[in-house]
């Protein structure tokens, strides 16, 4: 049954670092252990962390991205891509094991649909691949749950030193016929690239990928402008909002209160290179 996030939003919880690793060149995987009590959580759905540096408490949002998901509920697992100057990525790629944090949740509605859907698609950039991770588990776990389901995601990325999770997801691909993959690379393509790679973005192909807006369910994560094209043309489709469930990794809004004024426009350089590159180049998400 779906937790009722009235009931649990308001506990806080502490957790501390116990793993970490590089898994991209601008990727990193974190591993925490809850401090008391298990951790509320059902596939799809985020934590908002509070993270404390030296000009105070701030806090960012994070989607659970653990795969095993019957060993214990106090450990939960990140994916979390590095921004330039940012403020938990600063915290996060610096921090020691031990190192805690406290962290309430889980919000969101991107999570499977129920009844399951005829086809379900996912579509995601870079890191917004984290909240189809314990999706995927909870299907490949639960072969009631896929009887009528037949699950294609949709990933993009900049290069092969990008696609995270690569062996995870082939695995699933051999292993379970109702999963189907197809990764976009937006700047380079594998040297020997599989039926499955695809120069350019997740949109590519979308116009004319099977589809029926009545029995199949689309998810989608990650930058917001891939987010809103995606939506775009699924809703030319004929999908609605309530077929589609879109996640958008905005960030937040504050900065360094203290450095707003000097740092204001290398900020805004930064964003109108990141709008103008996902526009005119690579549509990814970092
Ligand atoms: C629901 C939700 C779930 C999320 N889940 C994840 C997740 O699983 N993994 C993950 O890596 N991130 C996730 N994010 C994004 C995350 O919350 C932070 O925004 C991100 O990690 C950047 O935080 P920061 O403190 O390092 O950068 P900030 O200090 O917030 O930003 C530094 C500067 O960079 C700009 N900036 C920040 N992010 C971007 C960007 N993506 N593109 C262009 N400019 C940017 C800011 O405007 C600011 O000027 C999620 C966001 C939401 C809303």
């Amino acid at each position: 049954m779906r937790a009722k996030e009235e009931d649990i939003l308001e506990i806080v919880h502490k957790a501390r670092l116990i793993e970490q690793s590089i898994i991209s060149p601008s990727t990193r995987w974190f591993r925490f252990e809850s401090a008391g009590a298990a951790l509320p959580f059902e596939p799809g759905q985020f934590y908002r962390l509070t993270l404390s540096d030296s000009e105070g408490e701030f806090e960012r949002s994070y989607s659970f991205s653990q795969t095993d998901l019957v060993s214990s509920d106090r450990f939960f697992e990140l994916i979390v891509s590095e921004v330039e100057g940012g403020r938990a990525t600063e915290w996060l790629f610096n921090a020691e094991l031990g190192a805690e944090v406290s962290l309430k949740g889980p919000y969101g509605r991107l999570l499977l649909p129920d009844p399951p859907a005829k086809k379900l698609l996912l579509v995601a950039t870079s890191v917004g691949l984290a909240p189809f991770l314990p999706m995927l588990a909870q299907l490949r776990a639960g072969p009631s749950a896929v009887e009528h389901t037949m699950v294609h995601l949709r990933l993009g990325v900049r290069s092969p030193d990008e696609f995270i999770y690569q062996a995870y997801l082939q695995e699933l691909k051999s292993a379970c016929n109702w999963f189907d993959l197809s990764v976009y690379f937006s700047r380079q393509l594998p040297v020997k690239p599989q039926h499955w790679h695809h120069s350019g973005y997740v949109t590519k192909g979308l116009d004319q990928e099977p589809l029926d807006p009545i029995m199949d369910r689309a998810l989608l994560c990650g930058n917001p402008m891939m987010v809103d094209d995606v939506y775009k043309i699924l809703r030319s489709r004929g999908f609605g909002p309530r077929s589609v469930v879109r996640e958008k990794y905005v960030f937040a809004s504050e900065t360094r209160a203290s450095k707003v004024q000097s740092t204001s426009s290398a900020d805004q350089a930064l964003l109108k290179d990141k709008i103008a590159r996902y526009a005119k180049g690579p549509k990814d998400n970092t």
